[in-house]
């Protein structure tokens, strides 16, 4: 194990945040895994676990140890004819993955393409994106307990999913280090495109006999449109997660703004698109000081450079009071704030 002391964290996050590690350990291997918590534990250091940081939000110096998940390889379980199912190491980047079961024929994930960070963050908030959960195709996964330092396997059931959550995300937060995923692919493609900006772009791209690879290309073209690249542009993807509301508040709302945006979930209510509403509060391009909010993007918060969390904070606070103010709706951070 290679422990590092006051490690930068910047470039290990994509908002650009400049918090600092006390410690920091890459660890490649369940058994250095098991090292470092050994090594936190012994100390009482406070462990924070990293993948690619594209889902967080770093408030200030962490003062304990920062775990960064780097474990690699993926692994061929078992091939039919019809499917597979391939287990992936937590620290593999994932839009890789996606790419890599296409150039082999697995298919499943392309509408999840160009998702930043690790496959091990995956599962902890089910990322989805155009109509596909990472629950719809995670046949199990393997954690590590941090307190009895055991690997323990965990069902897709197991792991209680919801949409943009899961048990890692709430009743087991911080108890679990999540080592591989295993995923089960078609060898069949059946391409979901139902998604309406999907099939705008399959049509845009003149495809009529659509394949995996159109739909991972079509993801791919309308996310590099319209979502800030963190390289370029520091941010955590969508900051706020869209809110469901029960059947009598939609109507309601709807009766207020006809153009109101929103998808049925179930029975008794619906999705509410956060963006559309943070637009219609006028927020898209607002920027305050090096924080805003993406010209683009009205759900995507921003750091054009040197910006602060308290100023990225502080404007997620005042979207959700404007929100909340003419809508009646509580927005929800998404990425985790430490
Ligand atoms: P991190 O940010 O490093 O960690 C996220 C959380 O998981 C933290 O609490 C961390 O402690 C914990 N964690 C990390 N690794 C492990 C592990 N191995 N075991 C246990 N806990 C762990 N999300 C979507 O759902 N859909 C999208 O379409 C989407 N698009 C995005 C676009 C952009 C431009 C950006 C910047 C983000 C987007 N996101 C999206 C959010 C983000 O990419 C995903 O949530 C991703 O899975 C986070 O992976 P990560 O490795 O960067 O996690
Ligand atoms: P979009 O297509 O402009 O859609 C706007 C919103 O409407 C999305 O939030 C989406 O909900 C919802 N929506 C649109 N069509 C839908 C349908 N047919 N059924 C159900 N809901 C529908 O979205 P976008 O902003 O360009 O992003 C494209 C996809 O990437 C979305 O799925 C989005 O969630 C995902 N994404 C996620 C993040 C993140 O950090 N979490 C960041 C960027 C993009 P859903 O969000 O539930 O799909």
């Amino acid at each position: 194990m290679d422990l590092l002391e006051d490690y930068p964290l910047q470039r290990l996050n994509t908002f650009g945040l400049p918090a600092r590690a006390r410690y920091y350990v890459e660890a490649h291997s369940v058994d250095e895994l098991t090292e470092a918590l050994a090594y936190a534990g012994a100390r009482n250091h406070p462990v924070l676990l990293l993948g690619g940081g594209s889902n967080v939000v770093l408030t200030r110096d962490h003062p304990g140890l920062v775990l960064r998940v780097a474990l690699k390889g993926v692994e061929l379980l078992e091939d039919t004819p019809d499917h597979c199912l391939l287990r992936a190491a937590a620290g593999e980047d994932w839009h890789s993955l996606v790419q890599s079961c296409l150039q082999n024929n697995y298919f499943g994930l392309e509408n999840l393409s160009l998702i930043p960070g690790t496959v091990g963050a995956a599962p902890i908030q089910n990322i989805g994106a155009c109509g596909v959960e990472i629950r719809d195709r995670l046949d199990s996964l393997e954690a590590l307990d941090r307190s009895t330092r055991k690997l323990v396997r965990f069902s897709n059931q197991e792991c209680g999913f919801s949409y943009r959550s899961s048990l890692f995300k709430e009743a087991l937060r911080d108890q679990y280090i999540l080592t591989s995923v295993t995923l089960k692919l078609d060898k069949i493609p059946a391409p979901v495109t139902s998604y309406g900006s999907v099939e705008r772009e399959l049509e845009a791209m003149g495809v009529t006999e659509v394949t995996p690879n159109d739909v991972s290309q079509a993801v791919c073209r309308l996310r590099r449109r319209r979502l800030p690249d963190p390289a370029v542009l520091g941010n955590a993807g969508s900051f706020f997660k869209n809110p469901h509301v029960q059947n009598e508040t939609f109507e309601e709302l709807k009766s207020r703004y006809e153009d109101l945006v929103a998808f049925p979930e179930t029975d008794e209510g619906v999705k509410l698109a956060a963006g559309w509403m943070i637009d219609r509060m006028g927020w898209k391009g607002f920027r305050s000081g090096a924080a805003g909010v993406h010209t683009e993007h009205a759900l995507v918060l921003v750091n054009y450079g040197g910006a602060t969390a308290e100023e990225v904070l502080k404007l997620a606070r005042d979207i959700q009071h404007s929100v909340k103010g003419a809508f009646g709706v509580e927005l929800e951070i998404e990425p985790r704030i430490y």
